[in-house]
């Protein structure tokens, strides 16, 4: 488990690659949200995926890289920052008891919606994101912290943040080292596809089906 940062990245770029070649334009709900890991990524840019790409290829990268990034600051915090370490462990033992329905999910679905996108007029009985949400109040809140603690918790969110943001610098760095290697997947699987659907939306429109 004492892999580079390197080598984590070329085991995410890899482990992209065998998922690609499964991924077709039709498989990914049309969203009226912009995603929040994949908007403005500087990775996603490193990689050579923040532009023209459909998002869900780009996005299956994305939730890669950001468990290399996660493990990183998880590490970091673990050995250098108590307080945090204690309200995260404090965090995790709450949510033990609660519904979380995004773990565990494979890249590709991580940090995309869980429902449907609402319809006006036409509300759901239930939602995943409700139910997560209902189970969550459930479990009760921790003790207050001191000011001391409080005080000291801000600086280790602090640094834990630059931590993170240092990770997603090497990431980046790493990145530049396989463009060549996510070109030729994108080449290989991606535009094809993207080209056909673009040439039946072209027929479709020199003739349209006729009615009636
Ligand atoms: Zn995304």
């Amino acid at each position: 488990m004492d892999r580079t940062l390197e080598d984590r990245v070329a085991a995410a770029v890899r482990s992209w690659g065998r998922w690609v070649p499964r991924w077709q334009p039709g498989d990914s709900r049309a969203r009226t949200r912009p995603c929040r890991l994949c908007l403005g990524s500087p990775l996603l840019r490193h990689a050579g995926l923040d532009a023209d790409v459909p998002h869900a290829v780009g996005h299956a990268l994305a939730t890669r890289l950001k468990r290399i990034t996660d493990a990183e600051v998880a590490s970091y915090t673990d050995r250098n920052l108590p307080t945090l370490s204690a309200e995260l462990s404090h965090a995790e033992d709450r949510a033990r008891v609660a519904y979380r329905p995004q773990e565990g999910l494979d890249p590709e679905f991580e940090g995309l919606p869980l429902d449907p996108e609402p319809e006006p007029g036409a509300p759901f009985l239930f939602t995943i994101e409700g139910l997560a949400r209902q189970s969550a109040r459930d479990v009760p809140a921790p003790p207050p912290l001191s000011e001391e603690a409080k005080a000291a918790l801000r600086t280790e969110i602090r640094l834990a943040d630059e931590c993170g943001q240092h990770a997603t610098t090497l990431i980046s760095r790493a990145l530049d080292g396989h463009q060549q290697e996510i070109r030729g997947v994108l080449a290989r699987y991606v535009e094809p596809q993207v080209q056909a659907l673009l040439a039946d939306l072209q027929r479709e429109l020199d003739f349209p089906p006729l009615s009636g």
